[in-house]
Parts: C-alpha cells; structure tokens; sequence
C-alpha cells in the first residue's frame, strides 16, 4: 500500500497560462518531474493550452517521463460489460443511465461462464487485467455473492489480474472483493469536484471518494479517471488530475466523451485530438508514476494520432468500450509494434521500476 502524498494546493491559476507555457522549457518541466518536483497549477494550465506548434515538444517531454516509469511497454485492459443498461442513477454522460434512450443492450448479471468465457478472451488479447464492469448505483448482495464466487475461478485458470467496477461500495462490500481475490477496484472520479453537479444529481463526489477511500482501506489498488469534453473548464480537467495524485490512485483512465445519441450530454462540444494528446501530456506530468489508460473515446477524438497517445500513457483497452465499439485489437497491435513498443503483462508499479533503474545506473 502505498502512502497518501500531501494534498495539492488549491487549483487557482496565478498567471495567464498563454505566458506561462510561452516561457516553459518542456524538457527542463521534464527534468524537475523527474526529480520530484510537483506539477503546478499554472503549469498544468499552460500544457493544456499550449499552442499546437510545440505539441511535439510536449510530447517528447512526457514521453521521457514516460519512458523513465514504464520503458516502452504498453499494458492491456480488457473491459467485460456485465450488467448493461439497467442503471437507476442519471449520469449525463452515460448511456446506460435512467435518463438514456441510447439503444444499448440491456441484461441483468451475465452468468458464471459468460464471465469465464470474457475472461478467456482477455487472455487470449494479451490483456495484463480482466475489469468487469457493472451498470449500477451499488452491487446487490446476490451481485457480490457472484462476483466474489466467481473471481477465484477466473484466477484458477488464467493469468489475469481483476479489476471490479460496480459502482459505490461500502467498507463490507470492498472487504469482501479484496476476500475474493478482488486486485483493484475502479471507481472514476469523473470530474472535479465543483464540476461534478453539472453531470450527475443521484450521487455526489464525495460518495465517490469514500467509495476510494473504502477501497483503500480495504487494501486494494485504486483505479480512478475521468472523462474530459463534457463542458468543463479546463481548471476542472487540473482539478481532477490534482485529486486523483492527492489520493494515490495506481491507474488513471482517461476517457474522451463519446457523446451517445439518447443521452443529455449527446450534444456537448466536439474535442480535438491535438488537446486530447495534451490532456495525456498534463496527466503524465501530473502523475508522473502511475499508470495513465487511454480509454474510451481513443478512436474516436483521437483519429490518425492516437498512437501519439502512447507517448505520455501506457496502457490502453483492447477491444470494444461498455456500450461503444473499439477498433479491432489487431489493429492495436499493429500500432503498438509499429511505434516500437512492447506489450506487456507484467506487473510493474512505476515506482517501483523506476526504484530498481535507480538501483543500477
Ligand atoms: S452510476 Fe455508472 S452505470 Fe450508472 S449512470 Fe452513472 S456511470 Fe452509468
């Protein structure tokens, strides 16, 4: 388990952020992360809005932050929807929500061997983590009993990690996943916290952060992102980046809004993929450590530059979103190879890598 680092400080911009990243020496802001420095406000500010003539430069920054934690390895997460559709809370961005009219598939618990054979399928796709992924407020009793019953099986057979989303948990609720074999529990964050009533009434932030906290307690790794092009400023997106290093989190995915028809956020504005890359450059620098996923909506706002993604992140899913389609995982890993890099099913803690590089220079 690792230690709670001091809390950031507040997320006010000093400068105007145009000034700050015309006076930034990328590589120098690379050098300092490096050697422990913490991203600031104004600095988080001045990579989102930096201008698209340096995003290389940007790039090449993170990537040696990047490169100093995880090499060129690329991890795979494999997402298995396993209660779709039946949501009673009204997350805007959502289309499994009580608020939705997307036409998606909509099903109770997937048995037994259809999880099994989900988890097969990850193994096969050279996925390190099998997350299985319900649509609810909170697990049932009878959805814990399953999840629990099932986790030791997948684990018995094949080598994959497991991460469980199933929403807001209680203290008992996330004992008994981490009785289970439960590794990690993912719980997005979303937003920031001034931002959150914006895209959700039936639950709050802070549920959101005691479900973390439960998590922790209960002595599991912590998966939390976000999702960015609902309509939020910018200080939001650093807020959220903020939050997430306060509370340790071991893995950060990033989601870029795929505004689903039948949904209340359908209409909300386009994303580009030149600032979508600087979000992932602004997390790198931010957390520098840690795991950072590009996730949903990678295809989508990213386009012909989404293997540039893989310089800041290391980690993407392979195959399709809960209610989205993905592209087609050789298409994933011709990129991955084609860029030079390798995909990787080992567990390697950033700190810990970089511990050991520490070790034998
Ligand atoms: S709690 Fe989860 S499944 Fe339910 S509406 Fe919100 S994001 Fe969707």
């Amino acid at each position: 388990m690792i230690d709670r680092p001091e809390p950031s400080e507040p997320c006010s911009a000093s400068l105007a952020p145009d000034r700050v990243s015309a006076a930034l020496d990328w590589q120098l802001l690379a050098d300092r992360v490096l050697a422990g420095h913490r991203l600031s406000t104004d600095e988080a500010l001045a990579i989102l809005h930096s201008p698209d003539e340096q995003i290389l430069d940007v790039l090449a920054a993170a990537y040696r932050v990047r490169r100093h934690y995880f090499g060129n390895r690329v991890q795979l997460y494999f997402l298995m929807n396993a209660k779709s559709g039946l949501c009673p809370e009204d997350c805007g961005y959502c289309s499994q929500s009580k608020v939705s009219d997307a036409e998606i598939p909509r099903y109770n618990l997937l048995n037994a061997e259809k999880l099994l054979d989900g988890a097969r399928v990850a193994a096969e796709r050279q996925a390190k983590t099998y997350c299985i992924v319900i649509s609810a407020r909170g697990p049932s009793k009878s959805e814990i009993e399953a999840i629990t019953s099932i986790v030791p099986r997948i684990k018995s057979q094949y080598d994959l990690k497991i991460c469980a989303c199933l929403g807001l948990l209680t203290p008992e609720q996330a004992q008994q996943l981490k009785a289970c074999g439960v590794d990690r529990v993912n719980h997005n964050l979303n937003t920031s916290e001034s931002f959150y009533g914006s895209i959700c009434s039936t639950h709050s932030y802070q549920d959101r952060v005691s479900t973390l906290e439960a998590v922790r307690d209960a002595g599991m790794e912590l998966c939390s992102g976000g999702i960015v092009g609902m309509g939020e400023a910018e200080t939001d997106v650093v807020r959220m980046a903020f939050a997430l290093r306060d509370l340790g989190v071991e893995s950060i995915p990033i989601n870029f809004l795929n505004p689903v028809e039948g949904t209340p956020l359908a209409g909300a504005r386009q994303l580009n993929p030149r600032y979508c890359l600087k979000v992932l450059a602004m997390f790198r620098f931010a957390n520098p450590d840690r795991e950072l996923r590009i996730a949903g909506g990678r295809e989508l706002h990213l386009g012909s530059l989404q293997a540039l993604g893989l310089y800041p992140a290391n980690s993407v899913f392979v195959g399709d979103y809960l209610t989205t389609k993905g592209q087609p995982p050789a298409a994933d890993y011709k990129m991955i190879e084609e860029l030079g890099f390798e995909i990787t099913r080992h567990e390697e803690p950033g700190c810990q890598v970089a511990a050991a590089e520490s070790q034998t220079a």
